[in-house]
């Protein structure tokens, strides 16, 4: 899953990044409205996190213009105001969620969660295709009930398939999930994951669709 995050506190996007990184998310990290407009105008996030205090343009306006031009990016508003008119503000300018600091990134994670889950139209907490159970809390997975040991790029890879049970999802469309903006792609790189993937899954648990991509079954 790709994040945006905007944050010009160094301190706090550094913790931040690396925190989600740590979680198996690509993240790609602005630290002023302006950029994070234009690159939300051509990268796909799964989900925007949002200082409202940056320079020049701030949380505000950068929300404001994402609604405008029908962006419907999930938007997760992190900032230290803590104001009741800047949350109402905030949620009826099109936020998802607002979460004040200093926050634990432990809620930041649930509540990313539970904002994808909503955008997926998904309430059960856990993806499950009948063979293939992931939980995006623990990032656990469990093929045929036994536990699986998957790397951070092999969970991040399943779970971008397993958002989209039935759907196939192009090499690009993986690699745009799974890595950001300073991370090399090998070529390969995908099918390299797939093959450890299908290794530990079993071949039939990740199809194949010559040409196209890739998909779990539904
Ligand atoms: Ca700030």
């Amino acid at each position: 899953m790709r994040i945006l995050l905007v944050e010009d506190d160094a301190l706090i996007g550094g913790a931040v990044k690396q925190a989600l990184h740590d979680a198996a998310l690509a993240v790609d990290w602005v630290q002023d409205g302006a950029t994070a407009l234009s690159v939300s105008k051509t990268e796909d996030y799964a989900l925007i996190l949002l200082d409202l205090g940056l320079p020049g343009k701030d949380g505000f306006d950068v929300l404001r213009e994402l609604r405008r031009e029908k962006n419907t990016v999930p938007v997760i508003i992190i900032t230290a105001r803590d104001a009741v008119e800047d949350r109402i503000k905030g949620l009826d300018f099109g936020a998802d969620d607002y979460l004040v600091k200093p926050f634990s990134i432990g809620e930041l994670q649930a509540r990313m969660r539970a904002v994808v889950r909503r955008d997926h139209g998904v309430a059960e907490p856990m993806l499950s295709n009948g063979l293939l159970v992931l939980n995006p809390a623990t990032r656990e997975v469990t093929c045929n009930d036994q536990v699986l040991s998957l790397s951070a790029r092999e969970y991040a890879l399943l779970h971008a398939l397993m958002l989209r049970p039935g759907n196939i999802l192009s090499r690009d469309e993986l690699e745009e999930k799974i890595y950001g903006w300073n991370e090399e792609v090998a070529s390969n790189a995908i099918e390299f994951i797939i093959h450890g993937l299908r290794k530990k899954l079993g071949k039939a648990a990740i199809k194949n669709v010559r040409g196209l991509g890739w998909m779990v079954s539904k």
